[in-house]
């Protein structure tokens, strides 16, 4: 390995999302000298744990998915075999090993020196990075930008929890299991829970409440919940951990929990995976030695510009908490490095964390921007609303029996005289590529008007989102 640089521009902690685009927009642009520090996997979880073998797993739904649905088109598929995970999760982690190269190679055309290590801070200006082999090294660097994301927050404090695993297990799963357990209801239970459902897996899903997806609209946790229930996933409402026992000789669990009050139990679970939040990978990292301020959760508190309380200390992406996903961690990154090392014009430049788009690969696929209606009520008071909803069966459910047919549901929120939407709530097929553009809209400011003077593109389920009445 090259010698370590000792003294550094910009040395950023954590190769994943926010920290790649950053330095590297930093290095590419304004030629900044800068390094990134990474412990594990170039990509960071996104690429190695998160977005892009989740999507590859939902891809392998989606196909499963339609070879069930073919024969009412009048295909006579028939599967010879069952899906065989493991050859697919090998090729998957080809794919992603290939990622790998990919940025790392990135980061030498962009003349941003990597060092493969983990970084702690000494003091405002100082890092310790420990490489591999076990050596120390000290680097001095006028600006650090912290970005090291979080990791899967651990199983609650019952007997027997650490016989579960988390959504890192979850892709270095071997073989198709025969039963699951998922206990959690925010979106990585849910997508995994819906994949698992879809390649015939029996799927145990284990809520607190009586629906999931809470942070999203109501349409989209009813609509949703009532559908995986139709699927054919054991929704467990209303439920909490009691144990799980693991069989020595199968390496079955058993998980015991109760359920609306009542004690319950599955047996022969091959995988349990708790999926119940995130934490801050911030132990270990010296905020303290630096006097980097943590929020009451955990994270970094940061500005609206990505300042820490610690002059020429950044932070961003996950470890701050705010809006947990790739493309905010990345626009981030690349906006401080203009604010930090561009002309001056770009000093006051900051995300805008208002009207992000957010997609559910979900079954169906669910997507979401801006307030939702209680936030909508609460903001703006019911009077001054008016909410368009319409549900519907999509097309391609035409040509197939009422017990095939999914739901697809859309809400538009707009607000004040002018009914400027402020929130974009769908549920159906095709939902998470159909979002994007409409969050160009929302965030230009689109009105129900704007909305309606666009000529719909038929035969699709889009075109109800002009047509709303
Ligand atoms: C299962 C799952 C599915 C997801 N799906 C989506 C999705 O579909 N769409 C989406 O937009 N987002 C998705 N996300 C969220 C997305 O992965 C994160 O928001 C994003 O990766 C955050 O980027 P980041 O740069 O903040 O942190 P990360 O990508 O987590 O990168 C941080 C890096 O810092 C490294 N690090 C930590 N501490 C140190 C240290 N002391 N020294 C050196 N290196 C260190 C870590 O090893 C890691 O590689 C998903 C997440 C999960 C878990």
């Amino acid at each position: 390995m090259a010698p370590i640089s000792k003294e550094i521009d910009f040395l950023v902690i954590g190769g994943g999302s926010g920290g790649l685009a950053s330095a590297r927009a930093a290095s590419s642009k304004f030629g900044v000298k800068a390094m990134v520090i990474e412990g594990k996997r170039l990509g960071g979880t996104c690429v190695n744990v998160g977005c892009v073998p989740k999507k590859v797993t939902f891809n392998a739904a989606a196909i499963a998915e339609t070879i069930h649905q073919a024969k009412d088109y009048g295909f006579s598929v028939q599967e010879t075999a069952p899906f065989d995970w493991t050859t697919f999760k090998h090729k998957r982690d080809a794919y992603i090993k290939r990622l790998n190269g990919i940025y790392e190679r990135n980061l030498a055309n962009d003349k941003v020196e990597y060092v493969h290590g983990w970084a702690r801070l000494l003091s405002k200006n100082e890092v310790e990075v420990t490489t591999d082999d076990g050596a120390k090294s000290v680097v001095n660097a006028k600006k650090i930008l912290v970005a090291v994301g979080g990791n899967p927050t651990h199983g609650p404090d019952v007997p027997g929890s650490e016989y579960g695993i988390n959504s890192d297990g979850f892709f270095d799963i071997e073989t198709l299991p025969k039963k699951v357990a998922l206990v959690g209801a925010g979106y990585i239970a849910v997508e995994f829970a819906g994949m698992f459902n879809a390649l015939g897996v029996e799927t145990h899903l284990f809520i607190r409440y009586g629906t999931f997806l809470r942070h999203f609209d109501p349409m989209i946790q009813e609509t949703v919940t009532k559908e995986y229930e139709r699927l054919g996933v054991h929704v467990h409402k209303h439920s909490t951990s009691v144990k799980v026992e693991k069989d020595g000789a199968t390496n079955k669990l058993t998980y015991h929990f109760t359920e609306e009050g009542k004690d319950g139990v599955v047996s022969e679970i091959d995988h349990l995976i708790w999926a119940i939040g995130r934490t801050p990978a911030t132990q270990g990292l010296g905020l303290e030695n630096a006097g980097v301020k943590q929020t009451e959760t955990g994270h970094i508190a940061v500005d609206a510009y990505q300042n820490t309380n610690v002059e020429n200390i950044y932070a961003l992406g996950d470890v701050t908490g705010q809006m947990e996903l790739t493309p905010v961690a990345i626009a981030a990154g690349r906006r401080l490095a203009t604010r930090l090392f561009g002309p001056p014009e770009f000093s006051t430049l900051k995300l805008d964390y208002n009207g992000i788009p957010s997609v559910v690969f979900s079954h169906p696929e669910v997507g979401s921007i801006g307030l939702t209606e209680p936030q909508a009520v609460e903001k703006y008071g019911r009077e001054n609303l008016k909410i368009y909803k319409t549900a519907f069966t999509a097309m391609y459910y035409a040509m197939m029996e009422p017990d095939q047919k999914g739901p697809t549901s859309y809400k538009l929120i707009c607000a004040g005289p002018e009914e400027r939407v402020v929130g974009l709530h769908i549920l159906g097929l095709g939902s998470g590529e159909m979002l994007q553009g409409f969050g160009v809209a929302v965030k230009m400011g689109a009105t129900k008007a704007d909305f309606d003077s666009c000529v719909a593109i038929h035969p699709t389920s889009a075109e109800e989102l002009v047509t709303l009445k």
